[in-house]
């Protein structure tokens, strides 16, 4: 999936120097936690951000909508000239923005990290096309907890194996547009990957009425919407006599925000080949 690209080279030997970070979607709930990221992280600096186009923030202050004081960095709806100047361009926007973004982002030769989920399937198949022009990180969860769950759910699955009927219950704030979240699914993922099972065939959205009993080979998932919360995920492996749980509670976006820069550093540092890398190449799990 990875090729080479020349372009890409130079960033080795910026890898001394401060990672320039930019921000799409900086109005946003995580583009506020980003910037509070960027300006904690010593090695790094904000060097631009954008807001949508009709976005009453748009010419505003990135430190003063962030609420951290002025930063001189002013928010524009188009970021084509401020990526010349950027290392790593970070995204928690919306699928169809993610997808602009993307093709800005390998005209300009600036690498990407993704945090965006709900892409439909063609939406997908769309970016993994264009990801794979330029060194981009994607993750449904930038967590630490939550990538380490992940390698757990796996490995669980895959001893457990037909023991076990596997049932995901995620929780998020009102806001959400998605659903199931883009972790539930990536959870998922991993316990249908490790059983040899094929998603799409086995995914269970919610259940109602008269469903019949439950097929060993399905994976269910059950989505709750309300107040603030963060997201919590829970993947719950229930066997004859025994119940296994594997449970991450996000209490702050900083923890996905921190993650993110992490990703950005990675990629300036030692990623100079163009393709999709994932947290578990960034951590090295
Ligand atoms: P949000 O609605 O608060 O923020 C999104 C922001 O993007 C909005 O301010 C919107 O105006 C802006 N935007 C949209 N199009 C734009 C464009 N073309 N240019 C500039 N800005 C644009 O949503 P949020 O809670 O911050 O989440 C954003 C995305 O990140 C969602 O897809 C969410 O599921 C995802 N997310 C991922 C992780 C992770 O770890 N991967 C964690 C949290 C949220």
């Amino acid at each position: 999936m990875k090729t080479d690209s020349a372009r890409y080279n130079q960033s080795i030997n910026k890898s001394m120097s401060k990672l320039k970070v930019g921000i799409a979607g900086v109005g946003g709930r995580m583009g506020r936690a980003l910037v509070e990221a960027v300006l904690s992280d010593a090695q790094a600096e904000l060097v631009c951000a954008s807001v949508s186009p009709n976005s009453s923030l748009l010419g505003a202050d990135v430190g003063e909508i962030a609420g951290f004081g002025r930063l001189n960095v002013k928010t524009v709806a188009d970021l084509s000239d401020a990526l010349a100047g950027t290392d790593v361009l970070i995204d928690f926007t919306s699928p169809e923005s993610t997808l602009q973004h993307l093709a800005l982002c390998a005209k300009s030769a600036t690498a990407i990290v993704v945090g965006t989920t709900g892409f439909t399937n063609v939406q997908q198949d769309e970016f993994n096309r264009q990801a794979q022009q330029l060194p981009c990180v994607f993750a449904a969860n930038f967590s630490t907890g939550v990538n380490i769950a992940l390698e757990l759910v796996a490995k669980a699955a895959k001893v457990l194996g037909d023991a076990a009927d596997i049932e995901i219950v995620e929780a998020h704030h009102r806001h959400k547009k998605d659903s199931p979240s883009g972790t539930a699914l990536a959870l998922g993922q991993a316990a249908a990957d490790s059983l040899h099972r094929d998603l799409k065939q086995v995914a269970v959205y919610g259940r109602e009425g008269m469903t019949g009993e439950r097929e060993r080979e399905t994976i269910g998932f059950a989505t709750v919407r309300g107040g603030d919360v963060v997201g919590d995920h829970s993947v719950q492996f229930l066997c004859e006599g025994e119940r296994l749980e594997i449970v991450h509670k996000a209490s702050s976006r900083l923890a996905f925000a921190k993650g993110a820069v992490r990703a950005a550093h990675w990629l300036k540092d030692t990623k100079t080949e163009a393709g999709i890398y994932s947290m578990s190449d960034v951590l090295s799990l």
